[in-house]
């Protein structure tokens, strides 16, 4: 048979958000309760409050930039001294996103028994994601699944601003912030997907032919174009499309455009040509894999 002829498949390369977990499932609600805490302790209207936060987000291309609050506008309000407006503003902001975050990330159904029969197959694991560096890393660690990858890649993370709190400083230091993953990658932004680069750099650090990987991911014009572009299978994510409605709406109040487009697939816009393989739960790799291997 043509297929088992094939060389076997020795490395997984996945999207994070939108494949291993819901970004929109936990993103809506933490930056919600961000916003509910900054109307309590400023008693500035909503409004105010998201449209400079938004601004932030828009410049620094994500809504998961850390230091936002102290950035904006609100900031320019109250920042007569730093010090009152991290302990009265910023902490119960942070700890408002930190909650709802520990409370909705989740991982997919299957992505466990996935990573886990990756890794019992001696299949590696590799996470390539457009999120920044600190925050992609903060996830995997947070789900406790970062033990799984062999590297994440990831674009380029954001520096610690001078005006921030001391406790932050010292945690990021210390690695406080970092996951277990051995290898992580910084990507220049120019590699974003659909960009096939970041694929080709994995291929080359791995040292790995295109026919010994499948990439794995949501978005068809993002993860499954680069993987096109790279010689790689790609596998769709089927299941991550799907976002109600009524997120979509919530989302799009309090994320920039651009952020949004570039975490949420949106399948709707136009029909294009979905690949030959699409799986409705991660562990449906494991199949692909094995067949591969006869
Ligand atoms: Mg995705």
């Amino acid at each position: 048979m043509a297929r088992s002829s094939k060389a076997p498949i020795k490395a997984v390369i996945t999207d994070m958000d939108g494949t291993l977990y819901s970004w929109v499932d936990y993103i809506v609600p933490a930056l919600e309760a961000m916003v509910r805490s900054l109307e309590t302790t400023t008693g500035m209207p909503r409004i105010r409050i998201v449209q400079s936060l938004k601004e932030v987000y828009e410049k620094h291309g994500t809504n998961e930039y850390a230091f936002a609050i102290q950035e904006s506008q609100i900031f320019q309000e109250f920042g007569y001294d730093f010090d009152s407006f991290n302990t009265l503003v910023i902490w119960p902001a942070r700890r408002a996103f930190s909650e709802a975050r520990r409370q909705y990330l989740r991982t997919y159904r299957g992505v466990l028994e996935g990573l886990e029969g990756l890794l019992s197959r001696g299949v590696r694991i590799v996470a390539l994601t457009d999120a920044p560096r600190g925050p992609a890393e903060r996830r995997l660690k947070q789900l406790e699944i970062d033990r799984f990858f062999d590297a994440l890649y990831a674009l380029e993370g954001f520096p610690v601003p001078d005006l921030v709190d001391e406790g932050v400083k010292e945690r990021e230091k210390a690695g406080y912030y970092r996951s277990a993953v051995p290898t992580v990658v910084e990507l220049p932004a120019s590699f974003e997907k659909p960009s096939a680069e970041g694929i080709r750099q994995v291929l080359r650090d791995l040292e790995l032919r295109p026919e010994e990987v499948i990439m794995v991911g949501d978005n068809l014009k993002k993860d499954m174009a680069a993987a096109t572009s790279a010689g790689v299978l790609g596998v769709w994510a089927e299941y991550g499309t799907y976002v109600p409605p009524e997120y979509r709406v919530r989302l799009n109040v309090i994320s920039a455009r651009a952020v949004t487009k570039k975490n949420v697939s949106d399948e709707t816009e136009e029909r294009i040509e979905e690949p030959e393989h699409a799986i409705s739960n991660f562990g449906r790799v494991l199949d692909i894999i094995d067949r591969r291997a006869g």
